[in-house]
């Protein structure tokens, strides 16, 4: 009898501590605090493996616990453009080719961003193009064309994007437009306006930092660790300054160097890249409560690695297009709620497990 009630109890304590360990385990899958989303512009499975391949220093791609791929066609052409590629991460619809935060019928569709904000976060926007550019722009911006960058420079004024840094000074003060200094407004909503060359840390609750006239400078031209400042400066304000936050990051030139079909500058950019995953990574695991996501909106040059017959321990990059390419390009995941973004899915599911993680409504 004794025996069996103690057999009762053990059971019962293991299967109560079972149990405890699950909601434990729940507990540490909660909605993450932070997000950090990097995009490597143009950056498919040949442009990893090829830079990634022989590099001495640490392979960030390689410390990510959940890989998905992601499909990017876009609403009205197979082979998507950035526009229509960002557009799809921040309003979860897919987008005709060059629209910027509107659907395939060219209507606004409410931003991550727009939501974040109703929700309290922080959210911001740095990358090595100008801060106008497609990528960026598609975070805060609504207009039919990415070439209206001017136009989408005043979308900063609606208040939705705490932080933005990189190029494209001349869209604010320089304007053809018409005569009006968007710094000067923006000044007047309380954020701090920068323009250098060099860059600087600087503490500001609403910050837009310009460092070029148009998009930055490329690592062979010598732009250094920006990438990295510029996103440990980020991370660090948006955290003070609103504990919550959505940080996006962008590698620019990964896509400008397989557009130009020139393989040692898509790979200096991406390992300039690899360095900023290494850096927010490591970030993430002493914080706990940050999710990084990092993607592509698609893969740029149509690049494949062949063989070298002269030296077959290593490879021949080939360009096949000057262009983008349809390939399914991948999604790593690090931190709180990684484990969603498994599998293999339309783009447009990247938008829907964030809205669904950091409880957001979606749009219908
Ligand atoms: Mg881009
Ligand atoms: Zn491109």
């Amino acid at each position: 009898m004794k025996t069996r009630i103690l057999l009762i109890a053990s059971l019962f304590i293991s299967v109560f501590g079972i149990s405890n360990q699950a909601s434990a385990q729940k507990s540490k899958t909660k909605t993450p605090k932070r997000v950090v989303f990097l995009i490597g512009d143009g950056m498919g499975l040949a442009q990893i493996s090829g830079a990634m391949s022989g590099y001495q220093g640490q392979n960030a791609f390689e410390r990510f616990t959940y890989i998905g791929l992601s499909k990017t066609k876009s609403a009205d052409n197979y082979i998507t453009d950035s526009g229509a590629g960002a557009t799809v991460f921040s309003i979860g619809k897919k987008a005709k080719n060059g629209a910027i935060g509107v659907d395939s019928a060219g209507k606004a569709s409410e931003g991550l961003f727009e939501k974040l904000k109703k929700a309290n976060w922080g959210t911001g926007v740095v990358a090595t193009s100008s801060i106008t550019h497609a990528t960026p722009a598609s975070f805060y911006a609504h207009v039919p064309s990415r070439k209206m960058e001017e136009q989408i420079a005043t979308f900063l004024l609606k208040g939705n994007c705490d932080l933005a840094i990189g190029g494209g000074q001349k869209f604010f003060d320089k304007r053809t437009l018409d005569a009006r200094n968007v710094f000067e407004e923006l000044k007047l909503l309380g954020f701090t306006i920068k323009t250098d060359s060099v860059f600087e840390p600087i503490e500001a609750r609403k910050l837009v930092y310009t460092l070029a006239q148009n998009g930055m400078k490329t690592m062979e031209e010598g732009r250094g660790d920006f990438l990295l400042q510029a996103t440990k400066l980020a991370q660090t304000n948006l955290l003070k300054y609103y504990g919550n936050y959505f940080l996006m990051v962008e590698g620019s030139q990964i896509d400008w160097g397989g557009h130009d079909n020139n393989y040692e500058y898509m790979k200096a950019e991406l390992l300039d890249f690899n360095s900023v995953l290494n850096q927010v990574l490591d970030a993430a695991i002493k914080d706990g409560e940050t999710l990084v996501i990092v993607t592509a909106d698609h893969e740029t040059g149509g690049l494949s690695l062949l063989e070298n017959k002269e030296n077959p321990s290593t490879f021949t990059p080939n360009y096949s297009s000057k262009g983008h390419s349809g390939i399914m390009v991948p999604v790593f995941a690090f931190g709180p709620g990684a484990e969603n973004f498994t599998g293999i899915y339309e783009n447009t599911e990247i938008f829907a497990k964030l809205i669904k993680l950091l409880n957001l409504n979606g749009n219908d």
